[in-house]
């Protein structure tokens, strides 16, 4: 790369699950990417393959704590995504979508670069209106248990158009809907991330309420595409834009894909549906069409496929390690 295309990049959240193909992604364009983790849910596993890249550097911070470093551009995607871990601990999830968002904005503005913020399709909560367009303002409980999220994201989104009518920052919104992929955490509770790992171990595939609520599914390089093009639109656009593959499936209809995608034995159980869990989700993106001229390529099954193939090798190395680890230890 050219050395005035080369840009110095942070990526808050660089270890988790799309963070970590962000990074994988601007480090190949030649780009000079410090990511930075405190390591809740994302794991050094998921970056270590770009450990050895000179323009890769790894930071162990917590984004609710000042941050100086200088940079051109920062993605800032630190936060929990999955109900579970979000609302483990949901003040630190607060705190980080708002202070994490104070202190990657006042960097921004010290620094002069350009913020991109990693918003969700969860601020319009139980949606009343369907698809979401970017028009919609929600229908949010702001008491419940997943308001820590939802309503830090946002507040997020608040600052981020705050520091722009204030200090003029150049700020991107993207609002994310449901995103599978490889590196997502096996036990993260996700649907995908549990089906999968629950087909691929023959155990019951555990499927909230009767099942009938529904999901839009975006494979991952599709998001980071759509990502990447975002940022590098003109300063006028700022979003906020859905992001996310408009194809909607109820959870039943994912667990049975899934089941006859791994050729599992697993049978289906119903489990009881979590508090406030939204009903239907499916982006409207004919803005992302029109702005970004994007929209996803990866069919569902061919995701499916993939994710499939990672959690399966995950699953493969744990057994050996742990055949290994029986067999030094004399067990
Ligand atoms: P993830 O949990 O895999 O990644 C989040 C990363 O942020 C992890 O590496 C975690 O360790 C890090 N982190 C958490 N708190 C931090 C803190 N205080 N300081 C520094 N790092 C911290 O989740 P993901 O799916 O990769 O989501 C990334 C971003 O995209 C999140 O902001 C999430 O809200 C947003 N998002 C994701 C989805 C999706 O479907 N994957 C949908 C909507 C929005
Ligand atoms: N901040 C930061 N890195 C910087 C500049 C600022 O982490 O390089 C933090 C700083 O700690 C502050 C926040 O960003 O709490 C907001 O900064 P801003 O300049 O907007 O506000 P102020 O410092 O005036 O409160
Ligand atoms: N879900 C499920 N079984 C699981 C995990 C999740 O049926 O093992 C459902 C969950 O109730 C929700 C949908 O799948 O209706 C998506 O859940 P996820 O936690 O992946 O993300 P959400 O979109 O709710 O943030």
């Amino acid at each position: 790369m050219k050395e005035a295309h080369r840009k110095r990049i942070l990526v808050t959240g660089g270890a988790g699950f799309l963070g970590s193909h962000l990074c994988e992604r601007l480090v190949m364009q030649g780009h000079d990417v410090l990511c930075v983790d405190n390591f809740y849910t994302g794991t050094k596993d998921n970056i270590a393959h770009l450990l050895d890249s000179t323009n890769f550097e790894l930071m162990r911070h917590d984004v609710t704590f000042p941050l100086y470093v200088e940079v051109d551009e920062i993605y800032n995607l630190a936060c929990p995504a999955s109900p579970v871990h979000y609302q483990h601990d949901p003040v630190q999830t607060t705190k980080t979508s708002v202070h994490g968002a104070i202190n990657m904005l006042g960097l921004a503005k010290r620094v002069g670069a350009r913020i991109f913020q990693a918003s969700t399709s969860e601020v319009y909560g139980d949606a009343r209106i369907h698809p979401q367009p970017e028009d919609y303002w929600g229908h949010v409980n702001p008491i419940g248990p997943r308001s820590c999220y939802d309503e830090g994201k946002r507040c997020a989104e608040t600052l981020f158009v705050d520091y722009r009518r204030q200090h003029g920052l150049s700020i991107k919104i993207a609002r994310i809907f449901n995103t599978y992929g490889p590196r997502m955490h096996p036990s993260d509770g996700r649907v995908v991330s549990n089906f999968v790992m629950q087909a691929l171990a023959g155990v019951p595939i555990t499927v909230y309420g009767e099942g009938l609520q529904t999901r839009s599914f975006c494979y991952v390089d599709d998001m980071i595409d759509a990502f990447i093009r975002l940022m590098n639109t003109p300063d006028e656009v700022t979003g906020p834009i859905n992001l996310g593959n408009p194809q909607e499936l109820s959870m039943l209809e994912i667990a049975q894909r899934i089941v006859a995608l791994t050729g599992s034995s697993s049978e289906i159980v119903f489990k009881p549906l979590p508090t406030d869990d939204p009903w239907h989700r499916k982006p409207d993106i004919s803005r992302a069409l029109d702005v970004l001229n994007w929209r996803p390529t990866t069919s569902l099954d061919e995701g499916l496929r993939r994710t499939a193939q990672y959690f399966r090798q995950l699953v493969q190395q744990r057994d050996s390690l742990t055949a290994a680890h029986a067999l030094h230890s004399g067990r």
